[in-house]
């Protein structure tokens, strides 16, 4: 969990701000505590020593009701530490964090060979963090500093009921509920490639697994009235490691899967205009590739309808569309005109893709478009998924022209189109830049289909 100081950390202005009060703390408790014993023990001949370094505990309350600060400083300089933490009524929640904290003080005191004792610092600090369910958040930052640019630090965040004293879960924000848990890991996945502070260092392979739904990924994290913050380690998304990592999604993005205490009331927003951006007949490790890079440059969002074969052919493609968060759709296997199909055929070429979309991406496709927009009763009652066919035909298979592409587009776009384009031809590669870059200078966002209203 080393790293390199870096600009940018706000972080660590808290860390050196908390720093500097608990010094003063300290300064001023000496300066009571020097007079009280010169006025005791005035001894004109005693002989001068080293005086024993002073550990000073110091236990206040805080603005929270039943939650007191205890700080802990020491005047040596060879081992200087500040720590402070929180304590409550409860003597359960008060052992953990106090277990918590004796990790990182014998983790200061035992690894002090072959360093610099004198550059050494321990620094812990905490903030506290109330939801409008009364529940406190504790986000301890924690920070062994060897040198002015080598720290070892780590964020770790505690919970507490205030009025029982019972710990919160996320499985008490989400009702235990793995269902919910998933989906809480998608918004958190697209609010994480989407954060313009990972722009350049994100690595989208390294995203997965850290934000797997599995309950134990997700046990950091902090509630506020209006988000919840998820903090990470060092460099686990990125190249470089820049220290702990936070991502902070609004609860109304979470609100659909949050026990009723946790939920926020949703303020409308003046609605403006939206573009639904579709690509059909993919996955393609040349053109899919590109057009992935595109939409990140304008924080796009669209929906790829994905050919089952393709999805097999090309797994690690699909993975980067769902890992991009854009939204998965189903087309089919092999690309027939599925209202031909006898029953059996047609069940496999669906199913099939559902499957594999699932297998590959470790997402659920959650549209469905037939080839050819070919459909009836029989194709829509084979799959559970809505049917998403288009208003803007780009035609961009048959004429292979930037140019037409774009013309297309701005002929036909208003609020709430659906725009067909396939990610298989270097032609709408090529041309999506000059598209998104339309579009935006319009005022359009760019939307998967299930964000649009009515499609
Ligand atoms: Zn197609």
């Amino acid at each position: 969990m080393k790293f390199k100081r870096r600009k940018r950390r706000s972080l660590w202005i808290d860390v050196a701000f908390s720093s500097a009060i608990m010094a003063m703390t300290a300064f001023a408790l000496l300066l009571i505590f020097n007079t009280s014993d010169s006025s005791t023990s005035a001894s004109p001949n005693k002989i001068k020593e080293e005086p024993k370094p002073e550990v000073l505990i110091n236990s206040s309350d805080s603005n929270f009701p039943g939650i007191k600060i205890v700080t802990e400083t020491t005047n040596d300089p060879k081992q200087p530490f500040a720590i402070q933490y929180p304590q409550s009524e409860y003597e359960e929640f008060n052992s953990r964090i106090l277990e918590y904290i004796d990790q990182w003080k014998t983790r200061y005191f035992e690894n002090d060979e072959n360093q610099d004792a004198s550059a050494k610092e321990l620094n812990i600090s905490f903030e506290t963090v109330q939801n409008q369910s009364g529940n406190y958040s504790f986000v301890i930052l924690a920070a062994i500093s060897t040198s002015e640019t080598d720290i070892d630090s780590e964020i770790r965040t505690f919970h507490i009921q205030p009025e029982t004293g019972k710990e919160i879960k996320m499985a008490d924000l989400v009702g235990q509920d793995v269902e919910k848990l998933k989906r809480t890991a998608k918004v958190v996945r697209d609010h994480i490639y989407q954060n313009p502070d990972f722009k350049d260092v994100l690595l989208p392979e390294n995203v997965w697994q850290p934000t797997e739904p599995l309950w134990r990924n997700y046990q950091n994290f902090a509630l506020t009235d209006q988000s919840v913050l998820f903090y990470y380690g060092a460099g686990v998304f990125t190249e470089e490691s820049e220290g702990p990592v936070t991502v902070e999604v609004p609860l109304e993005k979470l609100n659909p899967f949050l026990a009723a205490d946790y939920q926020v009331e949703i303020t409308e927003k003046p609605a403006g205009k939206k573009v639904a951006l579709t690509f059909d007949d993919g996955p393609d490790p040349k053109s899919t590739v590109r057009i992935l890079e595109t939409l990140k440059k304008y924080d796009a969002k669209a929906t790829f309808f994905m050919l089952g074969s393709r999805v097999e052919y090309y797994p690690e493609i699909a993975q980067q569309v769902a890992e991009a968060g854009h939204e998965l759709g189903n087309h089919s296997w092999n690309h027939p005109s599925l209202t031909k199909l006898p029953d059996k055929k047609l069940y496999d070429e669906v199913q099939g893709t559902t499957d594999i979309i699932k297998q590959v991406t470790g997402e659920p496709a959650t549209v469905f478009r037939p080839p050819y927009g070919a459909e009836n009763e029989r194709v829509r009652a084979i799959t559970n998924l809505p049917v998403v066919l288009w208003d803007v035909d780009t035609l961009d298979w048959k004429h292979h022209d930037p140019q037409k592409l774009l013309a297309k587009v701005k002929a036909h776009t208003r609020n709430g189109s659906i725009v067909l384009m396939h990610d298989i031809h270097k032609s709408t590669a090529d041309g999506l830049d000059s598209v998104l870059a339309y579009l935006q200078s319009q005022g359009y966002t760019f939307v998967t289909v299930s964000e649009l209203e009515n499609y």
